[in-house]
């Protein structure tokens, strides 16, 4: 019989070291004041975020997202860890002149791949890097039914060159499900007519399996979603829900919505493709272009 060297055992050990240190993922939110951007990402991760006392079921004052704002939270499932950083930004073009409204939010994702390279460059660089580079860009759109704003194209495309953007329909109980379907293939038709190329990316060394993963995920983005931190009574049953004119939306139950399809993408099925996506194309392309300007 052939000899068993054994370094099959390379994947326990291999998995085992990752477990062990955990995954960091960065989500940012984007998006016009109002859209339900902190309401979504409380919802996400609410039953992980919601403290033991229900914080989030009572009666919370109106609060206005001012700044951009990192919060930090440890996910532990069946021993994986996982490091969540959620970015909540202020509204922008909401003003008069939306001139350059973009550039703190873009200025921000710059600054973490700054501070990783830094990082990455001095001696210590075989040691665990705080990972605060943004893996995923929630970018909010306004369900107007009708069009993309001027603004939201400018500003996903400038997005886009830094982060993985992926557009949502915010409040989408707004508009019936047919309302929903057709503003989709308006947007998707408006984003190559702009030339907006947004994530998952196509690449050359995408196996058959990936590229099944990418066209799966292109036929949803962008998502349809509803968020709220209340819960409602359905069939005796509390669930996250809202009340509207039409009756009411169970923000979990797909036939309404598209949240559960948001959160898979971004908690099981796409998480690690962000993440390594992040690291090859963004953050590949700032730090060449950083070390070229320190060579010049
Ligand atoms: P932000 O400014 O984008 O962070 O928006 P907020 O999360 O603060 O929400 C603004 C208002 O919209 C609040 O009154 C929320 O209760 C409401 N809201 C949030 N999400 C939804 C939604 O999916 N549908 C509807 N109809 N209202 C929402
Ligand atoms: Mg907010």
């Amino acid at each position: 019989a052939t000899s068993y060297v054994g370094f099959d055992s390379i994947t326990q050990q291999i998995e085992h070291k990752l477990l062990k240190r955990g995954f960091q993922f960065n989500v940012i939110v984007v998006g016009q004041t109002g859209l339900g951007k902190s309401t979504l990402i409380n919802t996400v991760f609410a039953s992980h975020l919601i403290d033991s006392k229900g914080r989030l079921e009572s009666n919370e004052p109106v609060r206005q997202t001012t700044e951009i704002q990192a919060v930090s939270h440890v996910i532990v499932e069946n021993g994986v860890k996982l490091r969540l950083n959620i970015v909540d930004t202020p509204g922008y073009g909401d003003q008069v002149n939306n001139e350059n409204c973009w550039d703190p939010i873009v200025k921000y994702i710059k600054d973490q791949h700054s501070a990783y390279l830094r990082k990455e460059l001095t001696a210590m660089r075989d040691r665990y890097i705080l990972d605060t580079r943004i893996h995923c860009c929630l970018y909010f759109i306004s369900p107007t039914g009708h069009s993309l704003r001027a603004i939201d194209v400018i500003v996903m495309k400038k997005l886009s060159e830094v982060v993985n953007v992926v557009p949502v329909i915010a409040k989408a109980d707004s508009l019936t499900l047919e309302e929903r379907v057709a503003f989709k293939q308006k947007i998707r038709a408006e984003l190559v007519y702009h030339n907006i190329r947004l994530y998952p990316f196509d690449t050359d060394e995408n196996d058959e399996e990936e590229i099944q993963l990418n066209e799966s995920i292109r036929s949803v983005i962008p998502f349809a979603v509803v968020g709220s931190e209340r819960s409602v009574i359905i069939d005796g049953k509390s669930v996250r829900g809202r009340k509207n004119r039409w009756g009411v939306v169970n923000v979990e139950d797909v036939n309404h919505c598209e949240f559960m399809h948001l959160r898979n993408f971004l908690t099981r099925t796409h998480l690690q493709d962000l993440i390594e996506t992040t690291a090859q194309i963004h953050y590949e392309a700032f730090r060449s272009k950083q070390l070229l300007a320190l060579k010049e």
